[in-house]
């Protein structure tokens, strides 16, 4: 059994995202020819060149920090943005989405580690944007809001990363039942990496982002 397959028992239902940062074109089509098909990216122009040379039918996920003026290059092609944490981009992603008449699929990227360095919104954020997704459906007709992502702190406690994930699992409840009633498809819940996926997935996660257990040390 290889890796892949002992994590894809492992996973069950919850969906693997194939971290392939840094990694080469070789490494990527390896896990393509074992079956899979979802790989995420945290660099704009590292992820575009990945799409060119490879299959057409991978689904392309931007996990990493998204700067506006960069949206343009990847709408052509981009499945799901994991990491959206401002209303401007939001908008940007809309707009671009438009250009391409695609729909784009995005994630909320929440706030709940205790580094200061972590992106993300905090509950009052979360709010707004959900108001006014909810409110203006027709100015917001590219882009789906899927579900809610974020990365636990960076330590060896488990406690600590446990209970992040619960607050996490915690307000994604909240913006459905709150927020979202009706909207069948904001069902995803993004959290987990190579060091702490098997506390995500008891904690609810429906999707899971792993590099280096798959492709080796960065
Ligand atoms: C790099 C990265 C991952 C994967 O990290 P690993 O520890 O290699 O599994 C997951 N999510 C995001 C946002 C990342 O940038």
């Amino acid at each position: 059994m290889s890796v892949y397959n002992d994590i894809l028992t492992e996973l069950g239902n919850v969906k693997l995202i194939a971290v392939s940062k840094t990694k080469p074109i070789a490494s990527i089509s390896i896990l393509y020819n074992d079956g899979q098909r979802m790989f995420g990216e945290n660099k704009v122009q590292e992820m575009t060149e990945k799409y060119e040379a490879l299959p057409k039918d991978i689904e392309w996920h931007l996990i990493g920090h998204l700067q506006t003026n960069k949206v343009k290059y990847i709408a052509p092609f981009v499945t799901m943005i994991h990491a959206v944490d401002s209303m401007k981009l939001l908008l940007e992603i809309e707009k671009q989405a438009a250009r391409c008449q695609r729909t784009i699929k995005v994630l909320l990227q929440m706030h709940i580690a205790q580094e200061e360095t972590k992106f993300g919104l905090d509950t009052k954020e979360l709010i707004e944007i959900l108001e006014y997704y909810t409110s203006n459906p027709d100015l917001l007709k590219h882009i789906r809001i899927v579900g809610l992502m974020g990365m636990a702190t960076n330590t060896d406690d488990q406690n600590i990363v446990r209970k992040e994930f619960k607050d996490l699992a915690n307000k994604f409840g909240y913006a459905k039942q709150s927020y979202l009633v009706g909207y069948d498809d904001f069902t995803e819940l993004s959290m987990g990496m190579s060091s702490d996926y098997k506390i995500a997935i008891e904690e609810g996660s429906s999707m899971v982002r792993i590099g280096s257990l798959l492709f080796g040390h960065r």
